[in-house]
């Protein structure tokens, strides 16, 4: 889970970003801070950077394709 010391830098929106489930290997159009909705693993990725692949990242078969979800998004 991503973590902070100083919450004045944070504040909460409903940007339809934070939605979207991307594939591994997504290019992303918004940097910030991904997780992996499977496992929880978190990844930072910036505008244009590719987000994790199966080959970087990946799980048994039983608990399903990975996919990453925006968490915080850095602006
Ligand atoms: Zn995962």
């Amino acid at each position: 889970m991503a973590v902070y010391k100083d919450s004045t830098f944070l504040i909460e929106c409903d940007r339809p970003h934070f939605d979207t489930r991307f594939a591994p290997g997504t290019t992303v159009s918004a940097s910030g801070i991904y997780r992996c909705t499977c496992c929880g693993q978190e990844t930072a990725a910036g505008i244009g950077q590719l987000l994790p692949g199966h080959d970087q990242h990946s799980h048994p078969f039983e608990f399903g394709p990975a996919c990453w979800q925006l968490i915080v998004l850095a602006q």
